[in-house]
């Protein structure tokens, strides 16, 4: 079985101090685990965050990044102004920048693109509404975001990204998907990923699941075979709560 990838997503949370407290009591808690720790931290924590976690397990990501090197794209950040800093990851596609920022298919791949040719590791988040789901429409619509958002996305390339299979109605709404309704989902996920790229690179695909996953939950969700890791938000924002999901699967 694969080692997990535990990778926080902050959002729109912590000032530098918090940034400074949250991983000095991070660090120790974390330090023995054979799974990777990713947190993905606002942009003004990036420095801090990198300066903090260095010779450490800890690896520091982003939460979006553009698709161009530079240019007229007020509000948005390069990915070698990333790289340049130390960053390695970037979440990517995040439903809440679905939703409210207008993020699609297109814009997902473009950026994952750009984020590749900087040498940063994406983390793109797919996921069905709960509208789609009740609907009948789950499987018609990750396969979508599979083939559009992967659709110029070599093999070389799929190794260097991880996947968030995140179902919208359970991110931040404390309701998590069962570990049933979460495994089955993934399975199918990966099985579109086998029917674009074969079976071999679909299985190496680190596919995590990310939903309201926590402290209590987290042991039942990392040990289904098809779960790959977490993505975890308000979780991840209290030290020990983050933790207790890093360690959840040994
Ligand atoms: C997320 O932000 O990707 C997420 C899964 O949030 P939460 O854990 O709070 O549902």
């Amino acid at each position: 079985m694969k080692n997990k990838i535990i990778a926080g997503n902050w959002k729109m949370n912590n000032t530098r101090e918090q940034t400074e407290q949250l991983i000095t009591a991070l660090i120790p808690l974390v330090q023995d685990t054979n799974n990777t720790v990713i947190i993905c931290v606002p942009f003004t924590d990036l420095c801090k965050a990198v300066k903090l976690t260095k010779g450490t397990n800890i690896h520091v990501g982003a939460q979006n990044c553009h698709w161009k090197e530079s240019g007229a794209f007020t509000g948005e950040i390069a990915p070698s102004m990333l790289t340049e800093i130390g960053v390695e990851y970037v979440v990517i596609g995040h439903s809440e920048r679905r939703t409210y920022f207008g993020e699609t298919d297109a814009t997902v791949l473009a950026r994952t693109k750009a984020a590749l040719n900087a040498g940063l590791k994406p983390i793109v988040c797919i996921g069905e509404t709960l509208d789609e789901r009740n609907g009948g429409r789950m499987e018609e619509v990750l396969r979508r975001q599979v083939l559009e958002g992967f659709k110029d996305i070599s093999v070389q390339e799929l190794e260097h990204i991880i996947v968030a299979y995140e179902p919208v109605w359970a991110i931040g709404t404390g309701v998590t998907a069962t570990d049933e309704q979460a495994d089955e989902a993934i399975r199918f996920v990966r099985g579109v990923f086998a029917e674009k790229y074969g079976k071999a690179a679909a299985d190496a695909l680190y596919i995590q699941y990310g939903g309201s996953m926590n402290d209590k939950n987290a042991e039942g969700l990392l040990n289904m075979p098809q779960i790959d890791g977490g993505l975890i938000g308000g979780a991840s924002l209290v030290a020990e709560k983050f933790a207790a999901v890093v360690k959840a699967h040994i």
